[in-house]
């Protein structure tokens, strides 16, 4: 239930009309059961401010939101009379992360659940508002999320819908993936998947140079954008061909594998990870061009960390996300990769921190997000938040690491005008987290309510409605 309001509040929000236009025209019962805080003016006092920017934080601040927007900000900004208050004292406030690799799915060994009550309450109970999905499963059911949210019946983060992934010929049976055969087909494709209101596709591993083009080429024309995870295609040529944003760091970067052949994915493209320098002359060349070209880098080092053994270390509120198979299987497939060490060996994970590192030092532009798939161990918010500790792992200070998961990824989006940062005129896109990030990064799980368009979810509340769900429904 919605908290009483006070007098003076209800009656300004009769006068809802004035509110932004993010916002939708009414609140259904499934978003209201999770709003703790609504008005029409809203101020947090007293709070430490990381606004996103990488900046240092600021102490004793006073955030004021009008209308779904950030209207002040300051250690003097005057309280709008009648404004309903929130004391920050001892809390920090940072801005919404902006998840560019945050799946409407979740997969174990064992299943793949299109996760449209799960996804959406734990990315926003985890500080995540804005969303791309990056590679859909099931095309429609995002498009209906994306619409049920927009419409205000049902609770999330805004949602930037990718749609199937596109790869290569001779996918096997029960892949909801496109294989693309032709430059005709690729064609085809993209138009009819802009015209049903898709804003990103993204290719896989297998797609073909040509096919890759002739995507680009007509997406480009509908104002869609192209990310991938690679393999068959090297960054570099991706870059050439036109693409806008690449996945997964290093680890899909067939740049450096001497034993790939043109428009195949070599399995050998790990391999040539070990011992690689990131300061090398053949990196320095990858980051030149995706820099000379504005392509943005997704980090997801917490989905690879899963295959690394031992780790990460096991969250019990991670487990009690889970249903109770998706937890077996979780722990069964962590179980085998620390017994026969089959995963990722540490070394080679530790040279994709320090890529990831190297190219943001570089100049280029490092999005973070989590991919909830692998064997299940990283889910929808909990592992943007535990990428953002990885980041700090891999070297970048705490704020420069909430940088990277807020503002890098709405530049990358195209939307930093709007969202990503504290900043007067922004979305109030804010999340109030009980402790201080920029001293301990783990204090960002710490999460109590995350503002979107300026309404203040209840971050507990809808991490006890997804309790033992995940993977489930
Ligand atoms: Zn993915």
């Amino acid at each position: 239930m919605r908290r009483a309001l006070t007098p003076v509040v209800s009656l300004a929000l009769l006068a809802a009309g004035t509110v932004s236009a993010q916002r939708p025209a009414r609140l259904g019962p499934q978003v209201t059961n999770f709003v703790a805080v609504d008005a029409p003016a809203i101020a947090i006092t007293n709070v430490r401010v990381i606004d996103g920017m990488g900046t240092a934080p600021r102490e004793g601040q006073t955030v004021v939101i009008q209308n779904g927007k950030i209207a002040a900000v300051g250690a003097g900004a005057a309280v709008p009379a009648g404004a309903r208050t929130v004391d920050g004292s001892g809390k920090t406030l940072m801005p919404g992360m902006v998840g560019l690799h945050d799946h409407s799915y979740y997969t174990t060994s064992g299943r793949v659940v299109q996760s449209n009550f799960t996804a959406p309450l734990l990315y926003l109970a985890s500080g995540v508002t804005t969303v791309r999905t990056t590679g859909a499963n099931n095309p429609y059911a995002e498009l209906n999320l994306k619409r049920s949210i927009e419409r205000g019946d049902f609770p999330g983060p805004r949602l930037f819908i990718t749609g199937p992934y596109l790869t290569g010929p001779g996918q096997g049976l029960g892949s909801t993936m496109v294989g693309l055969n032709s430059e005709d087909e690729a064609r085809r494709i993209v138009a009819y998947w802009a015209a049903e209101g898709v804003s990103w596709l993204k290719f896989y591993t297998g797609v073909s140079r040509a096919a890759m083009k002739a995507a680009i080429d007509e997406g480009h024309k509908h104002g869609l954008k192209f990310t991938g995870h690679l393999c068959s295609v090297p960054y570099r040529e991706a870059v050439a061909l036109g693409i806008d944003a690449i996945e997964h760091g290093l680890f899909a970067n067939s740049d450096y594998d001497k034993t790939r052949k043109p428009d195949e994915c070599s399995p050998n493209m790990m391999q040539s990870f070990i011992g690689l320098d990131v300061k090398s002359p053949e990196v320095t060349a990858t980051f030149k061009d995706m820099i000379a070209k504005n392509v943005a880098l997704t980090s997801t080092l917490v989905v690879y960390e899963l295959f690394v053994a031992n780790r990460p270390p096991l969250e019990q509120r991670v487990l009690d996300a889970m249903s109770p198979d998706a937890r077996t299987e979780y722990l069964t497939s962590r179980a085998r990769i620390a017994e026969t060490n089959s995963g990722i060996p540490l070394d080679v994970f530790k040279t994709g921190m320090a890529y990831e590192l190297a190219f943001a030092r570089a100049g280029g532009l490092l999005g973070s997000g989590v991919d909830p798939t692998g064997n299940g161990g990283a889910l929808f918010g909990y592992g943007n938040q535990r990428n953002v500790e990885l980041l700090v792992e891999a070297g970048f200070t705490p704020v420069e690491a909430i940088q990277v998961a807020t503002s890098n990824g709405a530049k990358a989006l195209g939307i930093f005008g709007e969202t990503g940062s504290i900043a007067v005129g922004k979305n109030a896109d804010l999340v109030l987290i009980a402790g201080n990030p920029a001293a301990q990064i783990s204090d960002i799980k710490k999460v109590e309510l995350v503002f979107r368009d300026g309404i203040g979810f209840d971050s507990a509340k809808m991490i006890a409605a997804v309790r033992g769900l995940v993977g489930a429904r």
